[in-house]
């Protein structure tokens, strides 16, 4: 007899890396798998090779992208799996965007999980209702990034309106998921940094029952050496990253104006 995990681990994936022990991706040690396939494209983005769901070649001659099946993925989680025991982990899904391959994403939480494995994943929740519904049917906590709250900023800095991705964080937050969700900002001088911007988006955090925290990410131009191995430009090239004094002005002005909602620099 073929099980419901037997059918759903066949499902191929397009997958970037692997990366294990990170500490930076939900609670505890984790292993986090990054997919290929996004539908935006953040201007800051740090791994343009994860946009385009299908393999390229950067000018490294290394070929980024790689169709695993959920079975694979579950082996290469559980490899690790004394030190999510230990520390509380567990696997976290990326991207690129989890939810462009949301059978695969699907199916490589619910192999996880039911092995006891702690589950995650990082989303924009850029998707279809049903498609964030069967993924989050096996994820135990949901980070999710809140880019801009003005549509047309949103759609400037990312190519895409962000109405999809208010409306599902509002659904899963007046759904019965029971596990956990991070609201992140990827904090950019002059692009979302403003007092508006993070007073609304504290504010659809307040509206949101299972949040843990707010999670403040600061830019950072690390990612400007894979542009360059694509044979891309990076957009971003004048824009300084935030100083620390920023950074603790933006806390503190967070933390006066939304109390209720814990928020933090992120680690
Ligand atoms: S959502 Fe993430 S992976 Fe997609 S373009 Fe933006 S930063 Fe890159």
């Amino acid at each position: 007899m073929v099980s419901a995990l037997g059918e759903l681990a066949r499902t191929p994936g397009m997958v970037l890396r692997i990366e294990r022990a990170s500490i930076h991706d939900g609670p505890g040690i984790r292993t986090v798998v990054f997919l290929k396939g996004c539908p935006l494209a953040c201007q800051w983005c740090s791994t343009p090779e994860s946009q385009s769901p299908l393999p390229q070649t950067g000018l490294d001659q290394q070929v980024y992208g790689r169709v695993m099946t959920a079975h694979e993925v579950v082996d290469e989680v559980l490899k690790d799996e004394v030190f999510y025991f230990h520390s509380g982990g567990g696997v976290t899904v990326s991207g690129g965007e989890p939810l462009a391959q949301s059978a695969f994403t699907a199916a490589v939480l619910r192999g996880t999980k039911e092995h006891g494995i702690h589950t995650a994943i990082e989303t924009t929740l850029f998707g279809s209702r049903p498609n964030v519904a069967r993924v989050l049917a096996w994820t135990d906590h949901l980070l999710v990034d809140i880019k801009h709250v003005e549509d047309a900023e949103h759609r400037r800095w990312t190519g895409v309106a962000n109405s999809a991705i208010l409306e599902n964080l509002r659904a899963v937050a007046a759904s019965d998921f029971a596990g956990t969700i991070t609201a992140r900002v990827p904090l950019l001088p002059g692009v979302n940094d403003d007092d508006l911007n993070l007073f609304r988006t504290a504010l659809i955090c307040k509206e949101i029952p299972q949040l843990d925290q707010l999670e403040l990410l600061p830019y950072h131009r690390l990612g400007r050496a894979a542009y360059r191995n694509l044979g891309l430009d990076y957009a971003l090239d004048a824009l300084e990253p935030p100083s620390a004094a920023h950074l603790a002005d933006r806390l503190e002005y967070l933390n006066n104006a939304v109390p209720e909602v814990k928020t933090v620099l992120a680690r």
